[in-house]
């Protein structure tokens, strides 16, 4: 038992939107520019009176795919060492892409409960192909959208069952 939780997923799917919401106070850098949160940012937040630790990674630098791709394995395999819950957000809007497969085939090898958030499900034609998500082998997912917070009660419910 532990109460430490990491945001992970590839830049630009909104995971600092999301820890800025839980957490309420803007520490994170959020842009618009795809990757612009460095490093990693701690917050707490709690819910339903179960306090928890938040980790937003970031960790993007700058360069060739390479590189772009190792940092997001990193940060996925600290979170995994680090935390005692990992929410592993992705896109609707984009899709699947192959850096999801790669963060999806890292947490399926390990043991931490993983929560599948699929972000900027801001319609119901998005919440329709939320369902190709399945398609990462890790089971159930929590359409949210982070601008609203629409979905995120439920996430947070799981979340919690699991810490
Ligand atoms: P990060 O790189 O994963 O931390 O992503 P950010 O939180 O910086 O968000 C990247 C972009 O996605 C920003 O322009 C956000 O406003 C946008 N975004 C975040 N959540 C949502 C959402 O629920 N719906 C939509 N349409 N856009 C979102
Ligand atoms: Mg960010």
């Amino acid at each position: 038992m532990g109460n430490i939780v990491a945001i992970v997923g590839r830049p630009n799917v909104g995971k600092s939107t999301f820890f800025n919401r839980l957490i309420q106070r803007r520490e994170a850098i959020v842009d618009s520019v795809s990757g612009v949160t460095r490093d990693r940012h701690y917050g707490k937040s709690d819910w339903n009176g179960q306090v928890f630790s938040l980790i937003d990674t970031g960790g993007y630098v700058k360069g060739s795919d390479d590189v772009f791709e190792s940092e997001i394995d990193k940060q996925v395999i600290l979170a995994i060492e680090e935390a005692d819950a990992i929410i592993f957000m992705v896109d609707v809007e984009s899709g699947i892409t192959g850096m999801d497969e790669d963060v999806a085939n890292l947490l399926r090898r390990q043991d931490k409960p993983v929560l599948l958030a699929v972000n900027k499900v801001d319609n119901s034609k998005r919440l329709e192909n939320a369902v190709e998500f399945y398609n990462l082998g890790l089971g159930e997912f929590y359409p949210i959208a982070s601008t609203s917070g629409s979905g995120t009660g439920e996430l947070l419910d799981a979340l919690i069952e699991v810490l």
